[in-house]
């Protein structure tokens, strides 16, 4: 343990301000572009449906797109819509010059083949980075597209950690588009990476021997304080909406917060860690395609 470390309290990675931070950066880039190669990066956010939750976040995503200098252009389609229609909209986006990115907001209809959807946008487009070419060029060590949250999390790690050559990273949850991403990423830091999951005995056990941990999995504090090894570093992605005594509601993780706060040398708190990080990195990786489609060098800011 390092001098002077208090088990009672660790340090707080403050993803809102971190998120802040990038968002003025992205914005600076975006005003370089402009002034030197008369090219603004542009975002299109496909809604189907009226699901409430999903048009929350393409609300925050255009307004923070066009706060950053960026086009953001916004499709909403009636829930209804046909597969082969939104097939349409898709492909016209991806021969419209203006757009660089095309993020299609998950969870579809049931009607609709989300795996077909992701299939059709660009893969250089795919700001999401589901798309499987950019999945397998993760995975090769190419250059794709990098999904949002992961690496809005790596991006914090990094920050805090630097160098993480060797370290024991254990990530709960196996999910396309959060758990087997961070563990691609994390092996490129050079961690030891295990990943654990429904299936995974002894949970405990696991967590235990993590430097890092990363728990995406969606069920309210499931990683318990005491699992945390002495001066890790804890990354919460779940976002869990509980009902108070009173009928209001509130966010908590995957991890116990205050339990493991005692533990960990630094965690993210639910709401405020991670869940700030994810728009912040969709700026990011939209000026990474403008700049990519283009062919011209992206702003060092
Ligand atoms: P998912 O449901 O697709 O995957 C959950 C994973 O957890 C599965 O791989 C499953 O094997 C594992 N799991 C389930 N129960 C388990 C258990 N008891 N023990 C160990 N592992 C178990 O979820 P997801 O899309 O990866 O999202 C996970 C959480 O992260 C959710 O709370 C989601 O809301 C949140 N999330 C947040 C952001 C953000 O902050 N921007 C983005 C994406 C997801």
């Amino acid at each position: 343990m390092d001098e002077g470390f208090n088990p009672m309290s660790a340090d707080i990675i403050d993803g809102k301000a971190f998120a802040a931070n990038l968002k003025q950066d992205v914005a600076a880039q975006v005003a370089i572009l402009k002034e030197k190669y008369d090219l603004v990066p542009g975002l299109a956010v496909v809604l189907v449906g009226e699901d409430p939750a999903s048009h929350i976040y393409v609300r925050n995503k255009n307004k923070s797109t066009a706060a950053a200098g960026m086009n953001s252009f916004e499709h909403r389609l009636e829930p209804d819509v046909s597969e082969a229609e939104l097939l349409t909209l898709v492909k016209n986006l991806n021969e419209d010059p203006a757009v660089h990115g095309i993020l299609v907001q998950l969870p579809l209809p049931k009607h609709i083949n989300e795996a077909a959807v992701i299939d059709a946008i660009s893969p250089e487009k795919d700001v999401d980075g589901f798309h499987v070419i950019n999945s397998g060029l993760l995975a090769t060590g190419g250059r794709g597209m990098v999904p949002c949250t992961p690496l809005g999390c790596i991006m914090m790690l990094r920050a805090r950690l630097g160098d993480m050559s060797g370290l024991n990273a254990v990530i709960v949850g196996r999910s396309n588009i959060v758990g087997k991403p961070m563990a691609q990423l994390l092996l490129n830091e050079n961690c030891t990476v295990t990943m654990a999951h429904s299936r995974t005995r002894d949970l405990a056990d696991v967590v235990r021997r993590a430097d890092i941990v990363v728990a995406a999995v969606g069920v309210p504090e499931l990683v318990k304080g005491s699992w945390i090894k002495q001066g890790a570093t804890v990354i919460d992605v779940g976002i869990n909406r509980i009902e108070k005594p009173d009928g209001k509601t509130r966010l908590i993780g995957d991890v116990e917060y205050a339990e493991a706060a005692k533990h960990a040398a630094a965690i993210t708190p639910v709401p405020g860690g991670v869940g700030p990080m994810t728009i912040a990195v969709l700026l990011k990786n939209t000026v990474t395609a403008a700049c990519r489609q283009a062919g011209v060098e992206e702003p060092q800011v």
